[in-house]
């Protein structure tokens, strides 16, 4: 059985209050939101911080409103966020995602900001301790070198968040805050493509609030890869989502999961659909650009170069679907089973 190793529980009763005590413990302390990533983790010694500041007992955090658009705490759970009538209807990637997290028990416990801020993992580091220090450990946890790629400079763990392409592609923005201050940033620009330093969130910063803007005249739509349909991490997943004008799209953002240390726009493929109506060939063409974007690694489950290939198939799952085809069949075909909120 593996045993969590000792540590500090504090339990702030407002985000102030947590952003004080983050900023006291330093590189020492860290945040649990539902405990589903990090203390799994804490047992496979992969993080080891001396305090964990809980974060269940802040109520600024579970707090959702929309004035123009949606505003949505970070400790809002999965389930919570999936049960959200406004969240299914019309930002329908982000219910998509979130709907394909882990198991319904763990997004009874998982949370949105939990899921932003997910570990980034690689078949090499997603072991117990003994396993990795019979390798010598790798480059993201005690050891020097990647096993992935020995000769990299830096670790190419893999972004397995399903939130954040979904977010990232319906324009979304997040809200940090620190014992000094404030700041708001686009999810696009939280993340970095490092497998050790995936975030631009700073040590000190609580990530608070996810907002998003109004979704009058935008589509949206997620697809999820992964080897096990009852649950399993994504291996590959396309966000996407679109502004019309009657058919015309107006605005795009293609987003890849999975597939680098941090979710990837593919711009090109995001302006080639402006100003077009989603044609066959049209989707045939968008599909080649954002295929162009992802280069998976072999640091995950399935095979790289099928997992390349499929990019492209999945590209054009989420067009169809934005261009107004009813995709319930291959949705289930691949989710296997119906994207469906438990109650
Ligand atoms: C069996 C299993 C299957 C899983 N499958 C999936 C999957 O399919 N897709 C997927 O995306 N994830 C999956 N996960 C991972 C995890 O359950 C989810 O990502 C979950 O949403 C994490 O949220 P949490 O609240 O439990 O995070 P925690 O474990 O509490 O925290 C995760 C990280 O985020 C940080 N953090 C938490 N809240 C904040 C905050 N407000 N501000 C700043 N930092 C914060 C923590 O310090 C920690 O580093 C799976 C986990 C398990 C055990
Ligand atoms: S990509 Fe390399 S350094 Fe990063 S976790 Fe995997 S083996 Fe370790």
């Amino acid at each position: 059985m593996m045993r969590l190793p000792r540590f500090e529980y504090r339990a702030p009763r407002s985000v102030q209050e947590a952003a004080t005590m983050l900023a006291e413990e330093g590189p020492s302390g860290m945040l649990l939101a539902g405990g589903t990533d990090l203390l799994p983790n804490m047992k496979r010694r992969q993080q080891v911080p001396r305090t964990v500041i809980g974060l269940r007992g802040v109520p600024e955090l579970r707090a959702s409103s929309n004035g123009s658009g949606l505003r949505l705490g970070a400790g809002l759970t999965l389930n919570e966020l999936c049960r959200d009538p406004r969240v299914e209807k019309l930002y329908p990637a982000l219910f998509q995602a979130a709907v394909q997290v882990a198991t319904g028990q763990l997004r009874n416990m998982a949370t949105l900001g939990g899921n932003l801020c997910l570990d980034t993992r690689c078949n090499y580091y997603d072991q117990n301790y003994e396993w990795r220090k019979a390798i010598d450990f790798c480059m993201k946890k005690d050891g020097e070198t990647c096993w992935v790629a020995p000769s990299s400079s830096k670790c190419l763990a893999v972004s397995s968040t399903d939130v954040a392409p979904a977010l990232m592609a319906l324009g979304g923005i997040v809200r940090l805050v620190a014992a000094d201050g404030e700041r708001e940033v686009a999810v696009k620009d939280l993340y970095q493509n490092d497998g050790i330093h995936y975030l631009t969130r700073r040590r000190e910063e609580i990530l608070t609030d996810v907002l998003l803007e109004p979704s009058a005249g935008w589509r949206s739509t997620y697809w999820k890869l992964r080897r096990r349909g009852s649950f399993d991490f994504p291996v590959l997943s396309v966000a996407a989502a679109a502004h019309f004008d009657g058919d015309e799209v107006t605005e795009a953002r293609v987003v890849l999961g999975a597939v680098a240390s941090q979710p990837l726009a593919c711009d090109e493929a995001s302006a080639f659909l402006v100003g077009k109506q989603l044609t066959d060939d049209v989707i045939q063409e968008a599909a080649g650009l954002a295929s162009k974007v992802g280069r998976p690694m072999d640091n995950t489950d399935f095979l790289l170069h099928w997992r390349k290939r499929v990019i492209g198939e999945f590209t054009r799952y989420a067009l169809r679907e934005l261009r107004g085809e009813d995709m319930t069949e291959d949705r289930v075909r691949i989710a296997r089973h119906q994207l469906a909120a438990v109650p």
